[in-house]
C-alpha cells in the first residue's frame, strides 16, 4: 500500500515528530498547523502507518467525512462512527468518529487502541467529566499505555489559554497543567502563504467606517458581553449600512464573500442589507439539514454571501472564498488567525483574499499569540531576552519608533533549562524545569528570594507573603504611617563630604516627599539598593549591580519608580519601611483615574 499523495516537506516533518515522541515517552501531544495545511493527509499518514487499532476523533461530522476520505484514498477501508453520518462501524483498525457519538457509546469502545487522535484538539478542555477526558479514560482502562496526539490550528482559547504546557523550542506555556503535555511540531501561518500553500491575504484598512469596541467593558479573557455590543451596535445602524454597502461595491469583482458578524441580531440586521437571493445566514441556531443546504448552495456558486456569526470558524471549507469581512471584536491572534484562514485556501483563479476588519481589532495576522489579555490598546507582542537563560520571550509591551523595546509586562521567563535544541531532549526525558528568572517579581520578607507579584505564598520557603493591598490598608490604618502614591523619583548625591552616600526622593502626585539614603560605601546598604532598583532596570531585561554613587546617578533618568512607598514616624522623621513595585490591587496609583 503506497501513499497516493507525496506528503509535503512540513506534513511529513509533523508525522516524523510525532512517532518520534511517542518512541520516547507516553505523555499527550500537540500538532499545530494552520487550516490549510492538510492536517487530514498527516492524520492519514499516521493511520497508515499505525499497526494496531486507533481512533481518530472530532466535533464536526464534516471533518470526519473529510478525514476518512483521505484515509480511503490510500486504497484502505477505514470505519465511521457517527450518528451524524448514520454510520456505527469501529471494527477496522482505523476508525473516524464523532466525539458525541462515541462519549454517548462508550461501552462499544473495549478494543485496546494504541492511539487516539483528536483532530480540532483547543475544543478539549482540562475537565475530567468533558466528552473527550471520558472516551481517554475508557480507552485507557483497557490500554494504560493509550497515546494520545492532538491536530489543531489555534493552540489557544480565550478564557482557558494555552491547551499545552511545553514547546519543542524549548519554553513553557503555562505554569500549570494544561489538556496536553507537549506540542511537537508548530508551523507558522506566514509559512504557508510564503511558499505558496496558501493565498496570500490582502489585508486592507476600513476606510469607510469603523466600529468602536474599545470603550465596552471586558471581561478577564478580553471578551465583551454580548448584551454590551447589540446595545452599541444598535445605535450604529448606519455605520453597518455604510459597511455592507462598501462590502457589495467591492464584492463585484469578488466570487464569493464570507461576513463575520458579532451577535446574532447583528447578522440579521447585516443579512438585511444584502441582496436577498445571493445571501445566506447561518447562526448556533440554524438546524443542522438547513445548514448543510445553504453552505452546499454556497460551495456550487448559487449564494454569494455567507453572513455566520462565529459557527463556520472550524471544519468549514469553501476554497473559492476570496473576501472576508470583518464586523465582529476578536482579541486573539487566534481566532483572527481562524476567521482569515476561511479565505486562504488554494483555488483555480484565485489570486488573493481581500480581508478589511472593521472593528479596529488591530490584530496583526503575523504575530505570535502571546497568550495573556491585551493589557491595553497601543500594546504590542514584544522579544524580550531573558538576562538569566537567554530565551527570546514574547510578551504584550511598547516599542519606541526605532522599534526598541521601552517596556514590556512580562513576569517570569518562559525558556526551559537545560535544553538540547538539537535533540529536544529535556521535554521528552521528564518534565523539564521552567527558567526561575523573574522580569518583575516581590521579594519573600523572610528568606529574600524572588517571587511573583501575584504570590501569596514563598516558593521557596513557604511563608506567606504579604499582600500589598493589606500592608497599605494596614499603614493606611496608622497615625504615625504616611503613604505616598509615587508619581516619581530624584536622586542626589547626599552630602558633599561624603561622595558614596545616594539620597532618593519620592514624590507624590500632590507634592508630599518621602526621602531615603543609601551609603554605597557600606555594602549592605549597597546590596539593598542594588535588589530593589538595579534589579528591576528596565523592567528588569537589563539588571545591573551598583557598585559606586556616579554609576546610579549616571542611570538615573531609567531607575524604575515604586508605586507606592510607606514610611513610619521616627522622632523627628519619616522612616521609609516599604517600596511597592508593580502594584496590581485594587488602590489607585499616581495619575489613573
Ligand atoms: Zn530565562
Ligand atoms: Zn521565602
Amino acid at each position: 500500500m503506497n501513499a497516493p499523495f507525496k506528503l509535503r516537506p512540513y506534513q511529513q516533518e509533523a508525522v516524523d515528530a510525532t512517532l518520534k515522541h511517542f518512541r520516547k515517552s507516553a505523555d499527550s501531544a500537540v500538532i499545530v498547523l494552520p487550516t490549510g495545511a492538510g492536517k487530514s493527509l498527516v492524520i492519514a499518514e499516521l493511520a497508515r502507518l499505525a499497526r494496531r487499532k486507533i481512533l481518530v476523533v472530532t466535533h464536526v461530522k464534516e471533518l470526519v467525512e473529510q478525514n476518512h476520505a483521505k484515509y480511503q484514498s490510500y486504497g484502505v477501508q477505514g470505519g465511521i462512527f457517527s450518528a451524524g453520518l448514520k454510520r456505527k462501524d469501529n471494527q477496522h483498525q482505523v476508525t473516524f468518529a464523532s466525539v458525541q457519538s462515541v462519549a454517548a457509546n462508550l461501552e462499544q469502545f473495549k478494543d485496546e487502541y494504541s492511539l487516539i487522535i483528536i483532530d480540532e484538539c483547543h475544543r478539549v478542555s482540562g475537565e475530567e467529566d468533558s466528552q473527550y477526558q471520558r472516551i481517554i479514560e475508557q480507552l485507557r482502562q483497557h490500554n494504560t499505555g493509550l497515546k494520545v496526539l492532538g491536530l489543531t490550528a489555534t493552540p489557544y482559547r480565550l478564557g482557558m489559554g494555552w491547551i499545552y504546557r511545553y514547546h519543542y523550542r524549548g519554553f513553557v506555556r503555562s505554569e500549570e497543567d494544561k489538556p496536553f503535555v507537549h506540542c511537537i511540531y508548530e508551523l507558522p501561518l506566514i509559512y504557508m502563504i510564503s511558499r505558496g500553500y496558501l493565498t496570500k491575504p490582502d489585508l486592507v484598512d476600513a476606510t469607510v467606517a469603523q466600529y468602536d469596541f474599545s470603550a465596552l467593558a471586558q471581561n478577564r479573557f478580553g471578551e465583551y458581553a454580548e448584551k454590551d455590543v447589540n446595545e452599541l451596535l444598535g445605535k450604529h445602524q448606519r455605520v453597518t449600512r455604510a459597511i455592507i454597502e462598501q462590502v457589495m461595491e467591492l464584492a463585484v469583482e469578488r466570487q464569493a464573500v464570507m461576513i463575520f458578524a458579532a451577535t446574532v441580531d447583528h447578522a440579521k440586521e447585516i443579512t438585511g442589507y444584502l441582496p436577498h437571493e445571493q445571501t445566506a445566514l447561518i447562526t448556533g441556531a440554524t438546524d443542522q439539514g438547513e445548514r448543510d443546504t445553504l453552505i452546499q448552495r454556497f460551495k456550487q456558486r448559487q449564494l454569494k454571501y455567507l453572513v455566520n456569526v462565529s459557527v463556520l470558524t472550524t471544519g468549514f471549507d469553501a476554497p473559492h472564498v476570496d473576501f472576508i469581512a470583518i464586523l465582529r471584536p476578536t482579541q486573539s491572534v487566534s481566532l483572527y488567525q481562524q476567521i482569515v484562514g476561511r479565505g486562504l485556501r488554494l483555488d483555480e483563479g484565485k489570486k488573493d483574499c481581500l480581508v478589511i476588519d472593521y472593528t479596529g481589532n488591530n490584530v496583526n495576522l503575523y504575530h505570535p499569540e502571546v497568550g495573556e489579555k491585551k493589557p491595553n490598546s497601543d500594546s504590542e507582542p514584544v522579544q524580550v531576552l531573558c538576562p538569566g537563560c537567554g530565551f527570546a520571550n514574547i510578551f504584550w509591551g511598547k516599542t519606541d519608533a526605532a522599534g526598541q523595546v521601552i517596556e514590556h509586562y512580562g513576569r517570569r521567563c518562559h525558556g526551559l533549562l537545560g535544553w538540547d535544541e538539537e535533540n529536544e531532549t529535556a521535554a521528552h526525558e521528564q518534565r523539564p524545569e521552567q527558567c526561575d528568572y523573574r522580569f518583575r517579581f516581590k521579594e519573600c520578607p523572610h528568606c529574600g528570594s524572588e517571587n511573583d507579584i501575584a504570590a501569596r505564598n514563598c516558593q521557596q520557603c513557604k511563608k506567606a507573603i504579604i499582600d500589598p493591598d493589606d500592608q497599605l490598608r494596614d499603614a493606611l490604618k496608622l497615625k504615625d504611617a504616611m503613604v505616598i502614591r509615587c508619581a516619581g523619583i530624584t536622586l542626589n548625591a547626599n552630602d558633599r563630604n561624603n561622595t558614596s552616600k545616594l539620597k532618593i526622593t519620592y514624590h507624590a502626585e500632590d507634592g508630599e516627599e518621602l526621602c531615603e539614603s543609601f551609603d554605597f560605601s557600606k555594602p549592605a546598604q549597597r546590596k539593598v539598593f542594588n535588589k530593589l532598583f538595579g534589579r528591576r532596570l528596565a523592567n528588569g531585561q537589563a539588571p545591573q549591580e551598583f557598585s559606586r554613587l556616579d554609576e546610579v546617578l549616571a542611570m538615573q533618568a531609567v531607575l524604575p519608580a515604586p508605586d507606592f512607598v510607606i514610611a513610619r514616624k521616627k522622632k523627628h522623621y519619616w522612616q521609609v519601611q516599604e517600596r511597592i513595585f508593580d502594584y496590581q490591587g485594587s488602590y489607585r496609583k499616581a495619575y489613573e483615574a
